[in-house]
C-alpha cells in the first residue's frame, strides 16, 4: 500500500460547494403509482418551474421564490401533465417538492416581466439566488426534467414509454423494458507530485475554454468497463502526459449539465514531465502550497492567474491539499 495520502489532514466541510446539497427525501422505494396524484394534490405542494435549462424565479424585494403551490404552477403555465416528484422536505413538515416544464408558448412571456425571471441552473448558482441546500433539489429537478424529455422513447423498441414512479422511472407499454434516470460519472483529479526530498507540488492547468488565467484541476468523462482509479489514470495521462500511481478519492459533486456527478480525487503523480493536449489544455504548470496560497487570494476573474471558486469541486480539492500539512 502506498503511504502517499497518510498523515493529518483537516477534515473539510464543502460549504459552498454548488448543488451539493439536497434535504429532499426521495423515498424512491416506496412510490406506487398512486404517488404522483397524491403528492400533487396535499396542500403543501410546490412545484419548481423550468423552461429547458431556466427555473422560473420570483422576484422578491429581499430575495428569489422558486416555489409555487398547484394553483399558481397551473396559471404561470406549468404543463401538468409533465409533473414529476422530487421528492419530501424534511423541514417544511414532509412537504411533497415537485418539478414541471412551463409549456413553451407560456415561458416566452417571462423574458421581460416585472416580477418573474427565468435564470439558468448555472446561474441561479454561481450568483447565489438560493440558500444552499435548495440548488441541490434544483439541480436533482433539472437533471430529471431533460432526462424525460430526452427519453420519451423506448430505447429497445422505440414506443412511446410513460412515466412510473412518479417520475423515478419510465416504462414502455410495448415490450415492458423499465427505463431509469442515468447520471453520467466524470473523475477530476488534483494530480500531485512528491520529489526525493519530500517536497510535493500539484499540477494545475488552464483550459482552452477559459478566456481568463485560471487553473484548475483536469476532469474528463469516465468509460464503460472503467474503474474510478484507471479512469483518473487515463484522463490524466491524455491530457498532460503524466503517469498516475495511487488514486484517493476526496468528494462528489453533482453537475446537472445535464446529468453529470463529478468525483473529485488527489492522484499520485510518478513524473512530472508533461505533453498537454494542446485542444483542451492551454498551460499547466506544477504549483508549490505557498504559489496555490496566493492565487487562491484572487478572486474569480482576476487578470492574475487564480483557481476556480468555491462552487465548484475544482476549489475544494485546490484547497484541501493547500491547506495539508504535508508532514
Ligand atoms: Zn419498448
Amino acid at each position: 500500500m502506498s503511504d502517499f495520502f497518510a498523515g493529518p489532514r483537516h477534515n473539510p466541510s464543502f460549504e459552498g460547494l454548488g448543488y451539493a446539497h439536497n434535504r429532499l427525501d426521495r423515498d424512491t422505494e416506496h412510490r406506487t403509482e398512486a404517488t404522483l396524484k397524491d403528492r400533487m394534490a396535499h396542500d403543501r405542494a410546490r412545484f419548481y418551474l423550468f423552461d429547458g435549462d431556466r427555473l422560473l424565479v420570483r422576484v422578491k424585494p429581499d430575495r428569489f421564490d422558486p416555489l409555487y403551490c398547484q394553483k399558481m404552477a397551473s396559471e404561470l403555465g406549468a404543463d401538468m401533465d409533465r409533473v414529476i416528484l422530487l421528492g419530501t422536505d424534511p423541514v417544511e413538515d414532509n412537504a411533497p417538492r415537485l418539478a414541471a416544464p412551463l409549456l413553451p408558448e407560456r415561458a416566452a412571456a417571462y423574458e421581460e416581466h416585472a416580477d418573474y425571471q427565468l435564470e439558468t441552473v448555472r446561474a441561479v448558482g454561481l450568483k447565489d439566488m438560493l440558500p444552499a441546500d435548495q440548488l441541490g433539489a434544483v439541480a436533482q429537478a433539472r437533471s430529471l426534467l431533460n432526462w424525460h424529455d430526452t427519453h420519451q422513447y423506448c430505447a429497445k423498441c422505440g414506443a412511446k414509454t410513460h412515466v412510473a414512479l412518479a417520475g423515478a422511472r419510465r416504462d414502455c407499454p410495448s415490450c415492458e423494458a423499465v427505463h431509469f434516470p442515468r447520471t453520467d460519472p466524470v473523475v477530476i483529479m488534483l494530480a500531485i507530485h512528491r520529489d526525493a526530498e519530500g517536497v510535493e507540488r500539484c499540477l494545475l492547468a488552464r483550459h482552452t475554454r477559459f478566456e481568463d488565467p485560471m487553473f484548475s484541476t483536469l476532469a474528463g468523462f469516465m468509460e464503460q468497463g472503467e474503474t474510478l482509479e484507471d479512469a483518473v489514470r487515463r484522463e490524466i495521462f491524455e491530457e498532460a502526459g503524466v503517469r498516475i500511481g495511487a488514486v484517493r478519492y476526496l468528494a462528489s459533486q453533482p453537475w446537472p449539465f445535464p446529468s453529470s456527478l463529478m468525483l473529485g480525487c488527489f492522484a499520485e503523480a510518478l513524473s512530472t514531465d508533461l505533453t498537454l493536449d494542446d485542444t483542451e489544455l492551454g498551460e499547466a504548470h506544477w504549483y508549490s502550497r505557498e504559489a496555490l496560497k496566493v492565487m487562491m487570494e484572487r478572486p474569480v476573474g482576476s487578470p492574475e492567474p487564480h483557481v476556480p471558486g468555491g462552487f465548484s469541486i475544482a476549489h475544494w480539492l485546490i484547497k484541501e491539499w493547500a491547506e495539508a500539512d504535508p508532514a
